[in-house]
């Protein structure tokens, strides 16, 4: 059954389905197959006749509503209206004409999902329009309206798209498996410009592509997508593991350079990632760079994206199949499992990863089918940073002790991912009464990679999550957060009573938390607390080293010596990376055990550091005298098999 051709499958499905399903047509929908009928309500039903099939071809299956006999737009907003009560306070119906699906946004899902799906299974029949259903924040997501109507306008080319991937990704192979590779494209001995070649004869999958923001204006921010071994006319697929700009930032920019192929990430990296690179654009214009790529190139990476959950195995190339499992790090952040060529050789990329719990994600996953080549980062290696617990004392600490001399905490944050940590964090403490209460201004773009969280809720930690589901605490919404609406706000802020502001970016690499730097670093009551790790050569990463004056534009675009008198605390327990200890441990943890271990996503020596624990310790530890580690350096070409 292994080698079913397109045909074959074709006539095995309409055989299979009954025919008040109403079967029209198959076709390729990106990497999965998508299969067309009337009566789409049928299958919903008869659930396992679908499963059967997936069981006998081994190919992902989407059932989709004909065009032909979907209602009109209008009819369906209608028929929605009549069908959901008003307490489900829906906000917004969008559709995605290309798979037919129709996205409803509300305050309370579960009301539009019905009883056991009663209600969505009554839409899908009314209107033969399937409903994705979605949270939607209580200040509508910018992003996630962007995200959309690039889908529903471009559904034409969003369908083009999707068959050609699917076509590429199911042609029948020309190399038998006998060959892997890793080319080392960015962020080996460094952090910054994570880009990882894999290849075999038959395909090439390109493992993140992002920049350095340490290095901007040199050559070194980007990754060496000039090796030879790379070329974007052939490459099959772009897997993101999650939406930081060192991990996301240039996919645009493949695109601009003729990729037409398709981006792989979970759906809330595919959000997130849009709002990050929207924002870059926006930074550098702001800062005078000329940006690597447009607007234009940021919708063409939506219409080639292809959200995954996590656990769903799917082919992307005719020799390489691709599973998501969740990385801790950040939401929707992933590692990537690839299993090359019927099981020939298995890969593990840990992308960033969190081995240890935090308030807002569950640790990493630590089991996989099998893995002979572990991909991991080392951000921490070799390091022992302050426990979670020493960081949240230390942490309150600070914040009080500024607070009782009436100065301000400025905690420049990334907006995604360590900005929702902390406000947990915050609420949590002030709910307690530890912290002393004071207005917490968030300001950035940190409003909207939270809206997108809630909407995502989904993939938080299960009892932040809960508690979001079942409306009974949502702590984004807490009272003791003020968003900043509008710059102008900012300057009353500054010159007002003490308080705490959360600003991106984490770096102080624009964003207003730079412009809050400039009204507050002069003041010695004040305080600026980074809980992020901070890049060498970015503003923040000089700063945590030393840095006590720094020249910095004004307002009028004049140069302004800027004397840091605030306090200055660096606080790393709170780290969305696993420590130096935890990476041990997930070392000593994963199953099964990898054959080879390369290091990455760490300053020199902590990748050696590890590449030296390996081949020291851990080998003997684990009685497994033939494994290895290895911290290569960009360029560098490793055959795996
Ligand atoms: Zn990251």
């Amino acid at each position: 059954m292994s080698v079913m051709t397109i045909m074959d499958m074709r006539r095995y499905i309409a055989e299979k389905l009954p025919p008040e399903a109403g079967f029209t047509r198959m076709e390729f929908e990106g990497p999965a197959i998508a299969i067309f009928v009337k009566n789409p309500e049928v299958l919903i039903d008869q659930g396992y006749i679908i499963a059967d099939i997936v069981t006998t071809i081994k190919k992902r299956i989407v059932v989709r509503p004909d065009p032909e006999v979907r209602k009109k737009e209008e009819e369906v907003e209608r028929e929605i209206a009549s069908l959901v009560p008003k307490e489900a306070e829906i906000t917004g119906i969008t559709f995605d004409p290309s798979v037919g699906e129709v996205i409803i946004e509300a305050r309370k899902p579960g009301l539009v999902i019905g009883k056991n799906g009663i209600l969505m299974k009554e839409i899908v029949r009314r209107t033969k329009w399937k409903p994705r259903i979605l949270r939607s924040p209580p200040r509508p997501s910018k992003t996630l309206r962007l995200y959309h109507s690039v889908l529903y306008h471009e559904e034409r080319e969003r369908e083009r798209i999707l068959r050609t991937i699917g076509e590429r990704a199911f042609r029948p192979p020309l190399f038998e498996a006998g060959e892997v590779t890793v080319t080392c494209l960015g962020g080996f001995r460094e952090v910054g410009r994570s880009a990882i070649l894999v290849k075999t004869k038959e395909s090439s999958v390109l493992l993140d592509c992002g920049l350095n923001p340490g290095a901007m204006g040199s050559p070194d921010a980007f990754p060496r997508l000039d090796d030879p071994q790379l070329d974007l006319s052939s490459l099959d697929a772009v897997v993101v593991t999650h939406a930081h700009l060192d991990h996301c930032a240039l996919v645009p920019y493949l695109f601009k350079y003729g990729y037409d192929g398709p981006v792989y990430c979970t759906p809330p990296t595919a959000h997130l990632m849009t709002l990050l690179q929207m924002d870059f654009l926006k930074v550098l214009k702001e800062q005078g760079h000329v940006p690597p790529y447009d607007i234009r190139h940021v919708k063409e990476a939506i219409l080639h994206t292809i959200p995954l959950n996590y656990g769903v195995v799917t082919d992307i190339t005719p020799d390489i199949k691709l599973t998501f499992y969740n990385a801790g790090h950040i939401l929707g952040s992933a590692m990537v499992h690839l299993h090359i060529g019927r099981g020939f050789h298995n890969i593990v990329y840990t992308g960033d990863f969190k081995f240890g719990r935090t308030m807002l994600l569950e640790p990493a996953a630590k089991e996989f089918p099998r893995v002979e080549t572990l991909i991991m980062e080392c951000t921490y290696g070799g390091e022992q940073v302050p426990s979670r617990a020493e960081a949240e004392a230390m942490f309150v600490k600070v914040i009080n002790e500024t607070l009782e001399r009436n100065g301000k905490v400025l905690i420049p944050v990334p907006a995604v991912g360590r900005a929702q940590e902390m406000m947990l964090v915050i609420d949590k403490y002030m709910r307690e009464g530890k912290l002393i209460e004071a207005p917490v201004y968030v300001d950035g773009m940190i409003s909207e990679a939270t809206a997108i969280h809630i909407t995502f809720a989904d993939f938080l930690a299960s009892k932040l999550r809960s508690g979001i589901q079942h409306g009974t605490y949502n702590p984004f919404e807490s009272e003791y957060f003020t968003t900043v609406d509008h710059p102008s706000e900012r300057q009353a802020i500054i010159d007002g009573p003490p308080c705490i502001i959360l600003a991106s970016s984490g770096m102080l690499e624009g964003g207003p938390s730079v412009e809050y730097f400039k009204g507050l670093a002069e003041d010695e009551r004040n305080t600026i607390v980074f809980v992020s790790y901070q890049i060498e050569g970015t503003l923040g990463g000089r700063i945590v080293r030393g840095l006590r004056e720094v020249e910095m534009r004004g307002d009028e675009g004049k140069i302004r010596i800027i004397k840091i008198r605030a306090r200055v605390e660096a606080i790393e327990g709170f780290t969305g990376h696993s420590d130096g200890k935890q990476l041990i441990s997930f070392l000593y943890n994963i199953q099964p055990k990898p054959r080879l271990v390369l290091l990455c996503h760490g300053e020199k020596t902590r990748c050696t550091k590890m590449e030296e624990f390996v081949n020291n310790v851990l080998k003997k530890k684990l009685n497994k005298p033939r494994m290895k580690g290895l911290a290569p350096s960009i360029l560098e070409t490793i055959r795996l098999a």
